[in-house]
């Protein structure tokens, strides 16, 4: 609190991520990333960039990112027109709460979902209603019918729990909600999910987001995109024409076009993540742990005989980290990213000593 700020600003409650700690040597399971190097092709278009003529970064990058809006659109079977791309997809989300999710009545998205819709509500000051998850951790798409709504957005599959929705529920959505933008945040759509980047052709309220941090193994790089009706793009490009010309860097539109086009890499890593990840799933439960089915680079499990927040305690103290959120309904969970097979091992090495 200051006399400098303003009242916006005193009244933020802001996001807080997962950490990135400075020790060497950790098992790092807490932030999502993806256990596996990026494309080397993306690499090489980054070194060509820097290396051709050491004075290109003299010049403003292309505004437009076109190239890449090319790039997306080939990989997604979509027009350019239906592309918009930013630095990150948390930059994307952002610019799609100001200009797709303000209005009169509150939005809704789930209880328990990416903690960022709430931190993205207050900064633009958008009312918002939490629909509740179901006791499975499914959400429920008749929750979404019949309720006077600014806008839906949820995660598919869902944050932190991993729970997929399946396509035929999402339609039910936009169905019941013409007057409406659905926002789908597929940040983890890659690892065994359909996309419904499929329906965008049919539904003009439907907009949906992607992240090269994730499945690409991009997260240093910053680029993440959305994908729906041109007039849905139109408004995005109106807010970040009004806040940054230029959100993405020579290197990122390089680097990011390199590693859409690699689609082997790409799909040699989702399929090593899904593998391990299946593995790990019937390990925990062999241990005990009660575990959500997933269709993300994450798996949400909980011990009924453990607390979570001293199994992470205990974890941390064999170095290494993985998620815990004190919120409630899930502050009993663990929220495991997918590493390495050895980092896996590791894993429930170290879970075998600690449940004794
Ligand atoms: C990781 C994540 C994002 C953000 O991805 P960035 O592109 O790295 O900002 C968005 N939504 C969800 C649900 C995520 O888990």
């Amino acid at each position: 609190m200051s006399r400098f700020w303003s009242q916006v600003v005193n009244d933020l409650t802001p996001y807080v991520p997962g950490e990135q700690p400075k020790i060497a040597n950790l098992i790092k399971l807490n932030t999502n990333e993806n256990p596996y190097p990026p494309s080397p092709r993306a690499l090489a278009a980054i070194q060509a960039e820097l290396g051709d003529d050491a004075a290109r970064l003299r010049l403003y990058p292309d505004p437009n990112a076109d190239l890449l809006k090319n790039a997306i659109a080939r990989t997604h079977a979509v027009t350019a027109r239906q592309v918009f791309v930013g630095n990150s997809s948390d930059e994307v989300l952002a610019h799609v709460f100001m200009a797709l999710l303000k209005h009169e009545q509150p939005i809704l998205f789930p209880d328990i979902t990416y903690s960022f819709y709430p931190v993205y509500c207050g900064l633009y000051g958008i009312a918002y209603q939490t629909v509740p998850l179901a006791d499975d951790f499914s959400i429920n798409p008749a929750d979404y019918t019949g309720r006077p709504n600014g806008g839906i957005i949820f995660p598919n599959p869902n944050a932190p729990t991993g729970r997929l929705l399946p396509l035929a529920a999402i339609e039910q959505i936009l169905v019941a909600n013409p007057d409406s933008v659905v926002v789908v945040d597929e940040a983890y759509i890659d690892f065994g999910g359909k996309s419904a980047i499929s329906l965008v052709d049919r539904y003009d309220n439907l907009l949906v987001t992607h992240t090269l941090s994730k499945s690409r193994s991009l997260a240093g790089l910053r680029v993440g995109f959305a994908i729906g009706h041109p007039t849905l793009i139109e408004a995005l490009e109106r807010v970040k024409n009004s806040f940054n010309s230029y959100p993405l860097d020579r290197l990122a539109i390089v680097g990011a076009v390199a590693a859409m086009e690699d689609s082997a890499w790409f799909e040699e890593c989702c399929t090593k993540v899904i593998a391990t990840r299946d593995t790990l799933s019937a390990e925990l439960g062999e241990l005990g742990f009660e575990v959500l089915p997933s269709a993300a680079n994450f798996i949400f499990a909980r011990h009924p005989q453990h607390d979570a927040a001293e199994l992470a305690k205990s974890l941390r103290e064999r170095s290494i980290i993985v998620r815990h959120f004190k919120l409630p309904r899930i502050d009993q969970f663990l929220r495991i990213s997918i590493g390495t097979d050895a980092e896996c091992q590791a894993l429930t090495t170290a879970l075998r000593e600690i449940l004794g």
